[in-house]
């Protein structure tokens, strides 16, 4: 059963958010584009996997994806997780289009470059044994009995070769392509761990999984070397992408494309949120919107299922998490 299902990352929907605000020419738009790139290639990668998530035991297995947790001042973010009575397996997910690598005698990844050098590369089973590490930590510190963890990394492209030299079996034993995700946990589950979670502690610990998830939150002015004067204003055009449309009594209208679109303002604000990372006052949405007033403002932003806080002038919307 999907209990946290597959969707963007917050730094995912916060670099979309960026990239449409931020002027081409600025030094740091192409590290922007490259690193919502990287975002796109892995949240296209876990979802092609989570597929074969879907195919497992409803009633055994519980599957959460993304979590972010915290224990001993360290974060760590696994991307499926799969808790049943008896064990847990945590997968990391690979969405490289590039042949990866393993040289037995030295123990080493590596990639080859199209001029022919080879690049070391981190290892992939050790990142997820890491998190599968911190997980059981975790779950020693929330109090839960110990299960049973193994993890796995799954080759989500299948154009993506993992070649090795020599013998490794402990290597290609931890490396498994999506459609194997099943018979894994088919396999894992033939060992016959004995059952240490009972119906009402799995859905305690279901619980504590799903509470204790926090999303990674950037300073992106800091990150990419931004001021505030770098991120565009206005309500951004669904259909060319011009700014700032204009709102009329009927809609919001684009001065290029002459489209016109009622809801289009939301996702200004959406975008406002994402990027600032904080409430929003009547006066900045006046001047995010480029709206004649402020009471305009407040008139939109009640409309939204946002948080108040405050009272009128000082009054602050939040985003409801
Ligand atoms: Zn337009």
């Amino acid at each position: 059963m999907i209990i946290f299902p597959l969707k963007k990352s917050y730094p995912h929907l916060r670099l979309e958010a960026l990239v449409t605000r931020v002027s081409p020419t600025h030094p740091s738009y192409e590290t922007i584009v490259s690193d919502l790139g990287k975002r796109k290639i892995g949240y296209f990668g876990e979802e092609r996997a989570s597929y074969f998530f879907t195919l497992l035991p409803s009633d055994t297995c519980l599957i959460f994806h993304g979590l972010r947790l915290n224990v001993d001042n360290l974060y760590f973010q696994m991307d499926v997780l799969v808790l049943t009575p008896s064990f847990i397996l945590v997968f990391e997910v690979k969405n490289s289009t590039r042949h990866l690598h393993y040289d037995s005698k030295t123990e080493q990844f590596y990639k080859i470059e199209t001029d022919g050098r080879k690049v070391g590369t981190y290892n992939p089973i050790e990142q997820v044994h890491n998190q599968a590490y911190l997980l059981s930590r975790w779950l020693q510190v929330k109090g839960v009995e110990q299960l049973p963890i193994d993890y796995y990394v799954v080759r989500s492209n299948p154009k993506s070769v993992l070649e090795i030299t020599g013998s490794a079996p402990h290597i290609t034993s931890k490396f498994i392509s999506s459609e194997n995700i099943p018979n894994t946990v088919r396999k894992v589950d033939a060992r016959n761990f004995p059952i240490i979670l009972d119906k009402k502690t799995m859905k305690k610990v279901n619980q504590k999984l799903l509470h204790s998830h926090e999303d990674l939150h950037l300073d992106l002015f800091k990150t990419y070397d931004l001021t505030h004067d770098d991120i565009h204003v206005g309500v951004i055009c669904k259909d060319c992408g011009s700014r700032p449309m204009v709102k009329k009594r009927n809609g919001w209208l684009c001065p290029d494309c002459t489209s016109i679109d009622k809801n289009s303002w939301k996702l200004a604000v959406d975008d406002w949120f994402y990027i600032m990372n904080e409430g929003i006052t009547a006066k900045t949405c006046q001047h995010f919107l480029q709206l004649d007033s402020r009471h305009q403002a407040k008139r939109l932003l009640a409309q939204l299922p946002l948080e108040i806080v405050g009272e009128n002038i000082k009054t602050t919307y939040f985003r409801k998490e």
